[in-house]
Parts: structure tokens; C-alpha cells; sequence
């Protein structure tokens, strides 16, 4: 890489990305393959990255960021590891698929199972999005019930009976988010709100012998961070238990991150299902759906809950999920990362605390957001739309200066292994540049 360094607010360039983007517009839709990549909550063209190196990335500028959309959570040791990218280029070299068992399924396997008490046998598919698809169809199986209720705030990837939101209504059924979704499907969903223990009984009285599964977050964290209460979470525990409903928990993007145990550890609550993608495959495509031997025995081959996938178990895939995990398993790894997480967001609110900025960092882990308010939320209707204006703002500023965010204020931040003090005290002087401008 020539000329690679930091932008600055007077260096700063897109020209190349913004080509690239032209001509990207011509072949897919906006541009981009999933939509938020298109920065249309932020200023400008996407920004094209051609490389990764730790919690560094590099543009088709060449300029260079420190990263806090790490994949949107995959990348919990940073970019290109020495000892993943070992295992993924030996593995590689001989054979990218065979559509057979491979012996990467038993090392995953055993690695998984022995270190998560949460879970008994484990399935694995392509993404997080086929890691629900596939739990809430498990559950429906083993329950012989159709409907399933989630919580509005909570993404679990474009399935057709969770792209939906609250309608109006006490206990509502959901509204599609998406065009193509017969009003049918969205009929089997209920929506309530986070955090709200009324509203969940009223549903469970109305519903309760309809309702498969409860599906949550239990770390929401695609609609900012919205992190609940253990009293919650146990209180769906019970719920569930206590109508014969199912509790999913969707781990995609807590599982491996808050801890190798994921939410369920942390909170230590037993969920029926858990569903897992992101880290789990290194950055490669990989989800994965487990429970106990009695649930996950009810899918096909042995049970009548039919999933399958071609490219399931990618043995490339598998190399780069099982190096990553070995990873996360030294002693001390997640309480180092969560350290760093907060000496970094503690430098930034004291900064804001100091100045009188409606600014906190609210995080569980090594997941962060910045969020434009000093009241706690917990519920996504508490968020206030009309301040995404200024983490637009704050985004811009942080990209001129060499600090990379995920393209929208709904967004969380991710602290990686590979992020050391000085980067972060580099990027800390970079937010808090943006944010002095946000607020002057
Ligand atoms: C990312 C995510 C998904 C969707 O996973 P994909 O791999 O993007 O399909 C589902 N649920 C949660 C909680 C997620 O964070």
C-alpha cells in the first residue's frame, strides 16, 4: 500500500470511492448488497476499503481508519489474525467445499459444546438470518404452535415473520417492515415493547397456547443498545416455561462477544434455542442454531424439522470460526477487551460530562453506541429520530480524521482484540473533535 495515513479534515478524498460507487449503482441495487452500506443516514459515498491489518482499514484512497464497524461484530480479533489467516490459508489450499462431513465439523463441534453450558448440540448453516429462519421453524416443530413473539427494536435478520413492528393496539400483531410479505405471515408474529412486563402478560393471556417461541435480543443491540434488565429477560424465561412456548435467544450478534457464553452466560439464563452467526465464522458467512439433545434431535435427518445447506459446515468457513474461538478462550480475553472498551468510552464521557454534552456511550462488553441523549433507553420508541442529525454530523467529522463508524446512529460500536490503548486514545481524540463540533 502506497501513501497510506490518516486523512485529515484538508486531505480528506472519496473521489475514488465515489467513482467506484457510480458505476456500483449501474450493477446492483444502490449500489450495494445490504442497504445500509449504501450511507444513505450519513454524508457522501460509501467509502470502498481494499484492506484490513488489526483495527485498521484501508480505503481505495489510501487513507487509513481505525475501525469500529469491524464487520458489524464478526471481526472480535481484528482484521486478518495471524494465526485465522493460517488456518483458513492451510485449509484453503486443499478444497473450498465438498459437500460431505469434514473433520472441521468435530473440531468446531467439540470446541463450542465443551465450553458453552447453555447449549447441547449445535446445527450450522450460512448466516444469522438462516440461523433464526431455521430456530423459529425448530420451535414451531417442536411446540406444534404457529405464532412467535419478538419485541420491537429487535432485528433478527430479513426473516418474512420477524421483518415486523408493532401496529397500533395493546397487543398487537405485527406490520411488515418490507414490501413482498403477505399479511398472513406477519399475523403469526406478535410485537410488543422491551422492557414492558404488562404488556407481555396481556399478550400471553390473549395468545399464550398459540405462541411457539419468544424470540429476543438479549442484548439488543441493532437498534442502538437497548440493554434490559436480568429481571426481564428471567421474567420471558418464566413466561415461556410457564405456557409451554420455546425461548429463542437470538445470540447472532451477542453470542462469543459478551462472553464465550454469549448473553445466556452473562445473564445466566437458560433459553430452549440459541442462535448464533457473526463471530462464530471469523468473518466468514456462518450462522448456527443449538439447544439440547431433546430440541436439536427434532431436525432432519433424525427428527421431522427439515433445514438443510449446500455449503453448511464450509470447511474454509469452520477453519476460520474454530481459529478465531481458540482465540477467545485464553484466559483473561474477555475481561482485557472489556477493560479497553471502558477506559475508551470513559475517556469520551468525561469529555462530554466536562463540556455538558447530552452525550452517553452506553456498553455491555466491547459493544458501545454513542447516543445522543443522557437518559438511559431501553425501549426503541425512546430513541429520538431527530437526533440521527448529529451523528451524521459526528460521523463525517470521525471519517475525515481517520476513524471508521458504521454508516448509521442506530448502529453499535465494537472494541476488538486487535485494538490497543494507543489506537484508542487516538480515536478518542478524534471523537472528541467530532463531538466539539457536533455541539459548537
Ligand atoms: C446480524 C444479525 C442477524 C442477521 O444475521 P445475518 O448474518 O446478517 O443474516 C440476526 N440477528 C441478530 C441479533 C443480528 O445481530
Amino acid at each position: 500500500m502506497q501513501n497510506t495515513q490518516y486523512p485529515t479534515p484538508e486531505t480528506f478524498t472519496r473521489a475514488n470511492s465515489a467513482a467506484q460507487f457510480e458505476t456500483a449503482k449501474t450493477y446492483f441495487p444502490g449500489g450495494v448488497h445490504s442497504p445500509v452500506r449504501a450511507f444513505k443516514s450519513v454524508d457522501g459515498p460509501p467509502v470502498f476499503f481494499q484492506k484490513g491489518e488489526g483495527c485498521h482499514i484501508y480505503d481505495i484512497d489510501h487513507q487509513k481508519y481505525i475501525d469500529f464497524c469491524c464487520s458489524w461484530g464478526p471481526l472480535i480479533l481484528g482484521h486478518v489474525h495471524p494465526r485465522v489467516l493460517a488456518r483458513v490459508q492451510e485449509t484453503v489450499a486443499n478444497g473450498m467445499s465438498f459437500g460431505t462431513p469434514t473433520p472441521h465439523d468435530n473440531l468446531i463441534g467439540k470446541l463450542v459444546l465443551d465450553n458453552h453450558r447453555y447449549i447441547e448440540m449445535i446445527r450450522f448453516v450460512s448466516s444469522g438470518t438462516e440461523a433464526v429462519m431455521s430456530a423459529v421453524r425448530l420451535a414451531r416443530g417442536v411446540t406444534g404452535r404457529s405464532k412467535v413473539l419478538k419485541f420491537e427494536g429487535c432485528y433478527h435478520g430479513h426473516v418474512d415473520s420477524l421483518m415486523v413492528k408493532a401496529g397500533s393496539g395493546l397487543v398487537t400483531f405485527g406490520i411488515s417492515t418490507s414490501a413482498g410479505i403477505p399479511e398472513s405471515f406477519a399475523k403469526e408474529t406478535i410485537v410488543v415493547p422491551l422492557a414492558e412486563p404488562e404488556q407481555l402478560a396481556a399478550a400471553f393471556r390473549e395468545h399464550g397456547h398459540d405462541i411457539a417461541a419468544i424470540i429476543v435480543e438479549p442484548v439488543p443491540a441493532n437498534n442502538g443498545l437497548l440493554l434490559q434488565d436480568r429481571s426481564f429477560l428471567q421474567l420471558l424465561r418464566e413466561t415461556a416455561t410457564q405456557h409451554g412456548s420455546l425461548l429463542i435467544f437470538d445470540e447472532v450478534i451477542s453470542g462469543f462477544r459478551v462472553g464465550f457464553e454469549g448473553a445466556a452466560g452473562l445473564y445466566d439464563i437458560q433459553p430452549d434455542i440459541i442462535t448464533f452467526g457473526k463471530i462464530i465464522g471469523g468473518g466468514m458467512p456462518v450462522g448456527a442454531y443449538g439447544a439440547s439433545k431433546a430440541i436439536m434431535e427434532q431436525v432432519a435427518p433424525v427428527g421431522p424439522v427439515y433445514q438443510a445447506g449446500t455449503l453448511s459446515a464450509n470447511p474454509v468457513a469452520m477453519a476460520a470460526g474454530y481459529a478465531t474461538l481458540l482465540e477467545l478462550l485464553q484466559p483473561g480475553f474477555y475481561e482485557e477487551l472489556a477493560q479497553k472498551t471502558q477506559y475508551f468510552t470513559g475517556k469520551l464521557q468525561a469529555h462530554c460530562d466536562a463540556k455538558g454534552y447530552e452525550i452517553t456511550f452506553p456498553s455491555v462488553g466491547s459493544i458501545f453506541w454513542p447516543t445522543f441523549t443522557r437518559q438511559r433507553i431501553q425501549r426503541s420508541e425512546e430513541i429520538d429520530g431527530g437526533k440521527m442529525s448529529l451523528f451524521k454530523v459526528m460521523h463525517l467529522e470521525c471519517l475525515k480524521r481517520g476513524v471508521y463508524f458504521g454508516p448509521s446512529g442506530y448502529e453499535v460500536g465494537f472494541v476488538s482484540a486487535a485494538h490497543t490503548y494507543e489506537d484508542l486514545d487516538r480515536a478518542a481524540e478524534v471523537i472528541i473533535a467530532a463531538l466539539d463540533i457536533v455541539e459548537g
